[in-house]
């Protein structure tokens, strides 16, 4: 449900981002609106999709796969245990790039590849472990294993890692009496426009307009250091190798998006803290 509201509280699309969305669908064959559609797109291909249709290929003309469908939104991978390593694996590359390029015999393509990637996964093959009510009957082998899946490079890449518990039917009942806080999508919405505004006049000097576009030597430039001490945290856990450098430079992007979510001028301990939780709390050992 969460990874189906993220498009909503995502800004437009700019007009050459709209453009580009619309020709990729054209490519492959989808219908395109008389109005260009302003809306980040959404792809939630299943698992059994073959890899093609994820990454792109084909064997006459090379066509764009969900991957690039996605691209300037977001890419659903519900039950990701479930699709094939090779798949996983090849989301890797481009993910970094935002680009990816298919090999034919006779010709190769480049599509973009810029997508907000969301995973979800279960606890366990069954997905009843650690729920309060419920019964998991997987050896703790084959929980290992199915988590395994998704270990190593690719979470690397991932940002944010959380662990949901199932909703009990009190939670859900609370929510809907308006018990327990939550916001709608129009209000994460206004606050995440606002944030991207920050990001985007910070950024302009820079010739990039987001906090993910960032590469490692930017991230060292005098403007953008986070305030004095703040990266305590962080530098240690990358000098006991708990994190790899790459984990680090996109630790700090996280925690400049959380600077600019509360309209802070610049990441405090705090920030690079929480995006440390974020990145390390499941990637070591799923708990
Ligand atoms: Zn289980």
């Amino acid at each position: 449900m969460l990874a189906e509201r993220l498009p909503g509280i995502l800004p437009d699309l700019d007009v050459d981002s709209a453009i580009e969305a619309a020709a990729l669908r054209s490519l492959r064959g989808l219908p395109v609106g008389a109005e260009l559609d302003l809306r980040p797109p959404f792809q939630a291909p299943h698992h059994t999709a073959s890899a093609v249709a994820l990454i792109g290929g084909g064997s006459g003309m090379v066509q764009p796969g969900a991957l690039s469908l996605a691209s300037h939104g977001v890419l659903f991978l519900d039950e990701a245990p479930e699709f094939p390593r090779t798949v996983l694996d090849s989301l890797r590359q481009p993910l970094e790039s935002g680009r990816i390029t298919i090999h034919r015999a006779r010709m190769s393509a480049t599509f973009p590849a810029s997508a907000q990637l969301v995973l979800a996964a279960n606890p366990c093959p069954c997905g009843n472990a650690g729920a309060a009510d419920l019964e998991c009957r997987c050896t703790p082998m084959q929980q290992r294993r199915y988590l395994a899946r998704l270990n190593g490079p690719l979470l690397d890449r991932v940002d944010l890692q959380l662990r949901v518990e199932k909703a009990g039917i009190a939670t859900v009942r609370m929510q809907a009496d308006g018990v327990v806080g939550s916001r709608s999508t129009a209000e994460v919405a206004d606050a995440v426009r606002l944030a991207r505004a920050r990001a985007a006049a910070r950024l302009a000097p820079l010739g990039c307009g987001r906090n993910a576009d960032l590469s490692g030597g930017a991230l060292r430039r005098p403007e953008l250091r986070p305030a004095p001490g703040a990266t305590e945290s962080v530098d240690r856990a990358l000098a006991r190798g708990q994190i790899s450098m790459r984990g680090y430079t996109r630790i700090q992007r996280v925690a400049w998006s959380l600077a600019d979510l509360e309209g802070v001028a610049r990441p405090t301990a705090d920030h690079i803290a929480e995006a440390l939780y974020y990145r390390v709390r499941t990637a070591a050992g799923g708990q």
